[in-house]
């Protein structure tokens, strides 16, 4: 009763603890790679920068048990660092608004482009002595500066606070630099965006007012509507000057190749004078070119049709070129002729002039539309490539194989950067082997003779890559970059070659070629990075899990062996203690009819040679059934039930007693224990008997068995007050066949204790000695406590 009451408020003493340990999922903690896995993910939907701090903070904090995380941004002015977003708890953060160019670790770490670690209290403050007097905040005790650069622009920091002091393992290190790179990108792209917003916004506003302005066009602007065809609109245009002025024709010119061709004219422009200026102007026509240069009207009056190359117009008095402005640049011209007149009126020129700048505007207006539909565009396809890194990365983090990893991220690279090849490569002996590429080669001659290994120290862009840890950028391919391949190579015009780490080293390095001339942006760095950080953590994965399989792998092979030759010792030891019974029994039974028969006849060394064959004949079947008793433990078992210790040892010591009368055996209460009985009285009748064999000479021998309770296992002890053990052997006597005398002091097989080993090993125990030699020796043995089974005790 009382047992069972005090188990069971035992195990109500933490219930919650174990109830939340072992039930909840959500306790067990992501991995750095899990967590970046999210924040990507995440990212690919964050469209405004508010987003991306929610995103990026949280895991940051959590992930490394941080106080506070706070965002500094650098302004549009490049001279404010702005705290633009707090997470956690830190009422007096240092972290507030500051001049960018004040001496603050912000600062710092952003020019020298890397993170600063402060692990221990005061150590940010050694660095920076008036911080806290200048910002009227307190230093916390360890801190993190995480720079957020973007290709060459700076972006600001991230910034960690701990509230003990906290030392940054590299995977954390990892962990934050890769946070702050993808953060930084998303930054960027928030910032895109809504800088685009703001610009067709203020672009609307600034159409609006001019628009306002324009009351003299409204018939133009009506007539025009949503138009966004640039004929159609030049065509709305020619007819409302006609209609305003009858007697005058009008033309669209736009320049190609050098000349300016009229794309739209009036009704009333003769044949002749259609074919001329249809089939093109010199841009250098003096009026034209005026027109054109100074971006401004020009009113030809008193009109000359040669000096002008266009003979056919001789006919008109006076010609006007309005130049349609869009973007700064004069693209267009507006035309407008009479033939009634030499010079133009001031009415005249208002009200040409008012066409023209509608048209300009409508134009103007059309070309914004282009340009950002262009940039709309782009922005879909940066946001489809980060959920392509998503998917990859969710990819990579199943995937074991080093070179089909790099061939993930070379495939992602390439459909994400059109017309692009990808080839990886890594160091053998002198070359540098190509193991994957992707992408559609223009030369295969190429792929071929890169597929033949490039030498290492004569590949410039490689080599570089590979030992300066650094992407080696080309926006203009340098042919002899690659020299083994300087013919082959010309199809590419620019390339990059960049460093693919596993872990802290560089493994080899991933090459991208563009077919044609680009220039390399912020964007595409970022992204190239941010692939190449995530490979990196998933090779770093990959060569972790491979470790670890390998490990489990050889011990497994071991234990298999070790199981294998214990199975054959076993079968051995059983076959030949089984198959030498029979003549050892005979030799032994006709020894004794010797003895017996022939005893008399025999002189005294003949009985004496006699003799030791008898005890000979004995010792080899106390050999051959411990032999027999050791093999049996494995492959005689009997199921475990509770057995009594106490009444175990009451047989074992009543059956020693019969053969030693004057052993003196003692025990306290044992318990209940789940075993194999048999083996368990074995167990401790090997035991208490070599308590009483290894006695000291003239003193009395004592054995006495107790048990103890010991977590999940009951203890055994069995002392004897005999000779003692020196401690080097105490590892020693417990293998089969090791005896510390010979059989002339102590009779003995060396079996014995091996089968005690055997025994308490099957039952989940552990068997050792503990001894002083000339006093006596403690053997004790471990067996699994099983709950509710202890009631005697
Ligand atoms: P054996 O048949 O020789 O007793 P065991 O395997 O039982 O074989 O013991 C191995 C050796 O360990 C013995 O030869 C003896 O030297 C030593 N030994 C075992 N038990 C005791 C003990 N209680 N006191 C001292 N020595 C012991």
């Amino acid at each position: 009763m009382l047992g069972a009451a005090g188990f069971s408020s035992g195990a109500n003493q933490y219930p919650e603890q174990v109830s939340s340990d072992f039930v909840t999922p959500s306790r067990v903690p992501l991995s750095f790679s899990e967590r970046l896995q999210a924040v990507t993910e995440a990212l690919a939907a964050a469209r405004t920068q508010a987003d991306v701090f929610g995103i990026v903070l949280a895991p940051a904090l959590d992930a490394l048990h941080a106080l506070a995380g706070t965002v500094l941004l650098v302004d549009d002015t490049a001279t404010l660092l702005l705290r633009v977003a707090h997470h956690g708890h830190a009422p007096h953060s240092l972290w507030q608004d500051s001049p960018l160019h004040a001496p603050v670790p912000a600062h710092d770490a952003l020019q020298r482009r890397e993170a600063l670690f402060f692990e221990h209290p005061g150590a940010l403050l050694l660095a920076y002595p008036d911080l806290e007097t200048r910002t009227g905040g307190r230093a916390a005790v360890a801190t993190a500066i995480l720079p957020m650069i973007v290709g060459d622009r700076p972006l600001g920091a991230l910034i960690l606070d701990f509230q003990d002091p906290h030392h940054f393992t590299s995977a954390e290190v990892r962990f934050l630099r890769t946070l702050a790179a993808q953060c930084g990108v998303a930054l960027e792209r928030a910032q895109l965006q809504h800088s685009l917003e703001a610009r067709v916004a203020a672009r609307t506003a600034q159409l609006e007012e001019q628009r306002a302005a324009l009351d003299a066009f409204v018939a133009y602007k009506e007539a025009v509507g949503s138009e966004s065809d640039v004929l159609a609109l030049a065509r709305q245009a020619v007819r409302v000057v006609q209609a305003s002025l009858e007697y005058v024709s009008a033309a669209y010119y736009e320049l190609d190749g050098g000349l300016w061709k009229a794309r739209v004219w009036s009704p009333d422009v003769r044949p002749e004078v259609a074919a001329e200026i249809q089939a093109g102007v010199p841009a250098d026509a003096p009026d034209f070119r005026e027109a054109a240069q100074s971006r401004a009207a020009v009113f030809a009056d008193g009109w000359n049709a040669e000096a002008n190359e266009l003979p056919s117009t001789r006919a008109y008095g006076a010609v006007a070129f309005l130049p349609l402005v869009v973007n700064g640049q004069a693209h267009s011209l507006f035309v407008v002729g009479t033939r009634d007149a030499r010079a133009w009126t001031e009415r005249e020129k208002a009200l040409i002039r008012a066409v023209a700048r509608g048209l300009s505007i409508s134009l103007e207006r059309t070309e914004v539309m282009r340009q950002l539909q262009a940039q709309n565009a782009e922005l879909d396809a940066r946001t489809r490539a980060l959920e392509g890194y998503a998917q990859l990365t969710q990819d990579l983090a199943l995937e074991d194989d080093a070179v089909t990893l790099v061939g993930r991220a070379q495939e992602l690279l390439v459909s994400l950067i059109p017309g692009s090849v990808s080839t990886y490569y890594e160091p053998e002996g002198e070359v540098w082997k190509l193991l994957s590429h992707r992408g559609e080669f223009w030369n295969p001659a190429l792929l071929q003779v890169l597929g033949r290994g490039l030498p290492r120290g004569g590949t410039l862009n490689v080599d570089s890559a590979f030992e300066t840890r650094q992407p080696y950028y080309q926006d203009q391919h340098d042919p002899d970059s690659v020299a083994a391949a300087r013919q082959e190579i010309r199809v590419i015009r620019t390339s990059v070659a960049l460093p693919v780490f596993e872990g802290e080293e560089p493994r080899g390095v991933l090459a991208v070629g563009l077919h044609h001339v680009h220039q390399w942006t912020s964007i595409d760095r970022a992204v190239l990075d941010t692939v190449l950080r995530s490979l990196a953590l998933a090779l770093e994965r990959a060569k972790q899990a491979g470790a670890l399989q390998q490990r489990t792998s050889e011990v497994v092979r071991a234990n298999e062996e070790l199981h294998r030759s214990n199975a054959e010792l076993e079968q051995f030891a059983y076959i030949a203690s089984h198959d030498l019974q029979a003549p050892i029994r005979a030799v032994a039974s006709f020894a004794g009819i010797i003895s017996k028969r022939y005893g008399e006849r025999l002189d005294e060394r003949g009985r004496l040679y006699l003799q030791q064959i008898v005890d000979s004949g004995e010792h080899m079947k106390r050999l051959v059934d411990d032999l027999l008793a050791f093999s049996r433990v494995h492959t005689e078992q009997r199921p475990f039930l509770p057995v009594e210790g106490s009444m175990v040892f009451d047989a074992v010591a009543r059956r020693l007693k019969a053969e030693a009368p004057a052993a003196n055996m003692t025990r306290d209460n044992l318990p209940v224990v789940q075993a194999d009985g048999q083996q368990l009285d074995q167990l401790l009748q090997n035991l208490i008997a070599n308590g009483l064999k290894y006695h000291r000479a003239g003193v009395a021998s004592q054995v006495h068995v107790s048990a103890e309770r010991e977590g999940d296992f009951w203890r055994f002890a069995v002392s004897d007050n005999g000779i003692g053990i020196e401690p080097q052997y105490f590892a020693r006597i417990f293998e089969i066949f090791q005896r510390l005398h010979g059989r002339e002091s102590y009779e003995g097989t060396g079996i014995g204790l091996a089968v005690c080993k055997k025994i308490v090993e099957r039952h989940g125990g552990r068997l050792w000695v503990e001894s002083v030699v000339g006093v006596g020796s403690t053997f004790l043995f471990t067996l699994p406590w099983r709950s509710g089974r202890n009631g005697s005790v």
